[in-house]
């Protein structure tokens, strides 16, 4: 009897662990160590564009001329062996005067990396950053949003900063994210307020109906009486 109850107790245990582990891993607004900030406390109408990974060659000109041709600074979280690969394209988001972002090395799941792992995925990723000339402050936003202790550890140990977002896709559910421009822009509206801080994905071949959507989200949201800012920006608001 006694072993059964051991064994039940245990059971129930592990489950809520599992639970308590997956929320604490996906969670936009609460890690162990150190800061997360997934929106600014503000009045102000003020939101930071964040545009996560890449540099890619197909799409950084494009995505570039669009931010130019609206007049507003993004903040690019870049994967650094991308930055490595694509130099040129790294360079000119810097000329162009936006923010750029640590969004690790290799772009892994960091949840159960050990600490060499995840201060080389770190540390490389600030160098590639540097070497494309950029001089700014630099923060961190944790590939898929995953994280456990090593990595908010690492983060708040060096001073470092874990960007999220407010309006974005959920990393549990991308399935059920909006898939065309028009109700991508529409989420974007319905959810937007002073400090938010956006997230799309445009630089790879999937993030078409995120292409599409950039200008139109720019236009709506401006039309709604907000200004664009970088995340340092945003940050300065608080
Ligand atoms: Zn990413």
């Amino acid at each position: 009897m006694q072993i059964k109850r051991f064994v039940f107790f245990s059971l129930i245990t592990l489950i809520v662990m599992a639970v308590l582990g997956e929320q604490l891993m996906y969670s936009r607004d609460f890690q162990l160590f150190g800061k997360i900030v997934s929106q600014v406390k503000t009045n102000d109408k003020v939101v930071a564009l964040t545009l996560d990974d890449g540099p890619s060659i197909q799409y950084t000109d494009a995505v570039l001329k669009i931010l130019n041709e609206y007049d507003i600074k993004a903040t690019f979280f870049v994967v650094g062996q991308e930055m490595h690969r694509f130099k040129d394209q790294a360079k000119k988001i810097v000329q162009q005067g936006h923010e750029l972002g640590n969004h690790s090395y290799t772009h892994p799941r960091m949840i159960f990396k050990t600490l060499p792992t995840i201060r080389q995925e770190i540390e490389k990723t600030d160098e590639a950053i540097r070497a494309a000339g950029y001089q700014g402050d630099i923060h961190f936003r944790a590939p898929y949003t995953q994280k456990l202790l090593v990595l908010p550890w690492y983060l708040a140990r060096t001073n470092r900063l874990n960007i999220s977002w407010s309006i974005g896709p959920d990393s549990r559910t991308t399935a059920k994210l909006p898939k065309d421009a028009n109700t991508m822009t529409q989420y974007v509206l319905e959810n937007i307020q002073p400090g938010s801080i956006i997230l799309l994905h445009v630089m790879y071949e999937n993030g078409d109906a995120s292409r599409k959507a950039l200008p139109m989200i720019i236009e709506a949201v401006q039309a709604e009486g907000y200004q664009f800012v970088t995340v340092s920006e945003l940050l300065e608001q608080n």
